[in-house]
């Protein structure tokens, strides 16, 4: 009989997620991190727009990503004394039929500032004062360096001792004697606790364990490199898109990284783009702007994972003893993980949470669809 790997805590997803509750939970508990692709990343956490924005997602995720800020702006060991943050930018526009978006998205939140067509002009020069009829910036939205923070988180949790094993597919899980049993293609592994943070697959992994689905859809996002518009320099531009989210441009090594801001539910599955999709959002953007794309260099997709109330699923699963969710981070789980993190590690390790926290596990719980 093959040897059973026994730890505290099994992760079973090598995300952002379940990297980051690795990285904290291994402080103080043994850990070991399953992850099905042979690198950490490869799905969601590889593909997003990597940008920090406080008035993005409903009250629960704004408070995890201010909560989130201190961790980002200071440089550590494993980040290489560098900040996470960087600064960016974001230029939101609204085109015709989109006035009265701009005009709740300025009363909702307290950063965004609305700025003259010339001013958001002087900011992206190529920007169509005939079809722009209004503009906000918001300052405090920042570039995320997410690969520094995934490799970061990587190596805090093998300093920490915790274990992380790539090309491990979980394809059973059972409950037997106060532990989980795990089952790779290669290994058993055995914890009395197990995060299920797989992301897309969140709520399949739930099903090996005989666990009830939290409902998490989820939605493709489609990205396209574009060249640079002419002779522009848009290292410095910012990011910038309708506000009604039908279309957003952020500059990426030079280029320029387009996407059509699409959201269509999908199954759990390695993403790609479709043409049409990616056309679709190019002819958006032509509209607000005086040049149009010149050449497409490269394509791609990545799932966002959500619940149906677009509020992250993290917490115990009620009944089922030592079950715990961390899914359903849609489109901010760089901007929240280093809070969630925290928390998580907290609530797994049984230890005494903020009151900030406390009032966020309400919220999180799965409890909320039982
Ligand atoms: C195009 C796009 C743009 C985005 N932009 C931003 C942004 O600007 N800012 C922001 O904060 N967020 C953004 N996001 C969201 C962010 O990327 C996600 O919320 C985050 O990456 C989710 O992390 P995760 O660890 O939950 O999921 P994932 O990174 O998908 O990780 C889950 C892992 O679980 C593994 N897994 C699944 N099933 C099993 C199994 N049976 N056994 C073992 N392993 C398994 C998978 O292989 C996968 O690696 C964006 C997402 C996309 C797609």
């Amino acid at each position: 009989m093959s040897h059973i790997k026994q730890a505290d805590v099994i992760i079973i997803g090598g995300g952002i997620a379940g990297i980051g509750a690795a990285a904290m939970i291994a402080e103080q508990a043994s850990v070991v991190v399953l992850e099905a692709e042979s690198q950490c990343g490869y799905h969601a956490s590889g593909r997003s727009a990597a940008i920090y924005i406080p008035s993005y997602g409903g009250p629960e995720v704004s408070r995890l990503t201010t909560a989130s800020e201190s961790y980002f702006t200071n440089a550590n060991e494993y980040s290489n004394g560098q900040s996470f943050l960087q600064k960016r930018g974001l230029l939101s526009l609204a085109c015709a039929g989109e006035e009265d978006i701009m005009s709740a998205h300025l009363a909702e939140n307290s950063g965004p500032f609305e700025i003259s067509i010339e001013e958001a002009i002087d900011l992206v020069p190529i920007l169509n004062p005939e079809s722009i009829l209004r503009a906000s910036i918001e300052n405090s939205a920042r570039d995320i360096d997410t690969d520094l923070l995934l490799q970061s988180w990587v190596k805090l949790c093998r300093s920490r001792k915790g274990e992380i094993k790539t090309g491990e597919s979980v394809s059973a899980i059972h409950r037997q004697k106060g532990n989980w049993d795990v089952q790779t293609q290669s290994q058993k592994y055995r914890a009395p606790i197990v995060i299920n943070a797989a992301g897309a697959w969140a709520d399949q992994v739930a099903s090996l364990a005989a666990v009830m689905a939290a409902g998490l859809q989820p939605r493709r996002r489609s990205a396209a490199l574009i060249s640079s518009p002419g002779d522009y320099d848009v290292n410095n531009w910012p990011l910038f898109g309708s506000v009604a989210e039908a279309w957003y441009v952020k500059p990426m090594g030079g280029k320029l990284m387009l996407s059509p801001a699409d959201e269509d539910p999908v199954q759990p599955h390695d993403a790609f783009a479709e043409d049409m999709t990616i056309l679709e959002g190019i002819d958006r953007y032509e509209r607000a702007v005086t040049v149009p794309v010149d050449r497409v260099e490269n394509s791609w997709a990545g799932l966002r994972t959500f619940a149906d109330d677009k509020v992250p699923v993290v917490g115990w699963e009620p009944g089922v003893e030592g079950f715990f969710w961390l899914a359903g981070q849609g489109g901010y789980g760089f901007q929240i993980a280093p809070a969630l993190s925290l928390m998580v590690s907290k609530l797994v390790l049984d230890q005494e949470l903020s009151a900030d926290e406390q009032a966020l596990t309400t919220a999180l719980s799965p409890a909320r669809f039982r």
